[in-house]
């Protein structure tokens, strides 16, 4: 292949081995109307494939043209600009200029071009905000009137009432959550009855003196697997999730452990009780028992947000992602007084990064402060 002919889209070469819909085997072998369909299927798939890559084709530049300054500014302007028009968002401007770069780095690799032709344009990617917008900070009144939105638009919905829970009651990612398991969990609380303490709630029998019926639930706890995020985790097969799982508290290389308060121990406890825990010990799970999608989740956090909150509220960007839960949790906590190393110790991430992400959340107390320097001045 010569390299005018290289088009940017590597996969869309005129020599690629696609076959043309007319060259694609007909369905007239196929004696029952099953395989019949399946062959529609396929060939209706191969043609939507054909017509795709051709499209491709027609619509990409040989890669030679991109070594000018002039083209390559016109694609980094155009990666700014969503197919509707409106401006993308900074961080997705970021991640296309970086997959642009890479695309021609290959072709630097596979000497196309001489030289990558990004390095030679003045361009820089708009700033991606540091800092969390505080109206997206929700109030726990507001949080637990979600969670009861969430929980009151049925079973399925409810499954991920306590997930939601998580991200604010423990402040967790939605990936650490999605990936949360029972073995993670000490959930701890007392029976109002007869006093018994308990370590582990889901596990509670009756004694032969109390049915331990009226439960107090308690400050529990979270093991969490460091910062890295183990979303993934479950589609490797270097042994399965069961054997690193059973090494809890002495094999994971590094933890996180979560304190959560009673709130988050009694949604996890309702939750083990109206729709128990996956084979595998996994809390939350996706519409056909795989791993909790994102699209599962904000589907229903869409609807509570309408359900619960006013119309303005709802057009506002207030809780407008379920990500903005923990975001509410770090605000919420600063706001108490926890110091900054233990909020970020326990939101799993640097202190400079929590300072610099919500310096605008925390409340000044402008009153406070001064009575605080006062007293030290007098
Ligand atoms: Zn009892």
């Amino acid at each position: 292949m010569n390299s005018p002919m290289i088009r940017i889209s590597f996969s869309a070469r005129a020599s690629s081995p696609i076959a043309a819909p007319d060259s694609l085997p007909t369905a007239d072998s196929r004696s029952n109307a099953a395989s019949t369909i399946d062959s529609r299927r396929s060939r209706e798939s191969r043609n939507w494939s054909f017509a795709l890559l051709s499209w491709l084709e027609t619509a990409s530049l040989p890669v030679v043209e991109l070594d000018s300054p002039a083209m390559v500014r016109r694609v980094l302007d155009s990666l700014c600009v969503r197919l509707d028009g409106k401006p993308a968002a900074a961080s997705t401007v970021q991640r296309k200029r970086a997959t642009f770069y890479n695309v021609l780095g290959y072709a630097v690799e596979l000497e196309l071009i001489a030289s990558n032709p990004v390095d030679r344009v003045q361009w820089t990617a708009p700033e991606v905000a540091q800092s969390i917008d505080r109206r997206v900070v929700a109030n726990p009144t507001q949080v637990a009137t979600l969670l009861e939105a969430v929980k009151s638009l049925g079973k399925r919905a409810d499954k991920v009432t306590a997930f939601f829970g998580c991200l604010y009651y423990a402040g967790m990612r939605p990936s650490e959550a999605a990936d949360l398991w029972r073995e993670d969990c000490d959930l701890a609380g007392r029976c109002a009855d007869c006093g018994a303490d308990f370590d582990d709630l889901a596990a509670v029998k009756p004694s032969r003196s109390c049915e331990h019926e009226k439960i107090e639930y308690l400050w529990g706890r979270l093991v969490l697997a460091g910062t890295s995020s183990r979303a993934g985790s479950h589609w490797t097969d270097d042994g399965g999730p069961h054997e690193r799982r059973g090494l809890k508290h002495r094999g994971r290389a590094e933890t996180r452990m979560v304190p959560i308060p009673p709130r988050l121990v009694e949604l996890l406890c309702a939750h083990v009780e109206n729709h128990g825990v996956g084979p595998d010990g996994r809390f939350f799970r996706g519409l056909h028992g795989g791993p909790l999608s994102e699209s599962v989740y904000d589907r229903w956090w869409k609807l509570a947000r309408e359900k619960a909150l006013t119309e303005s509220q709802a057009a506002s960007p207030l809780v407008r992602r379920p990500y903005d839960l923990r975001h509410a949790a770090a605000s919420l906590w600063l706001n108490a007084g926890v110091p900054p190393t233990e909020v970020a110790r326990r939101l799993g991430h640097g202190v400079a990064v929590l300072l610099r992400v919500y310096a605008n959340c925390i409340d000044g107390g402008d009153d406070t402060m001064n009575d605080k320097i006062g007293d030290a001045l007098a």
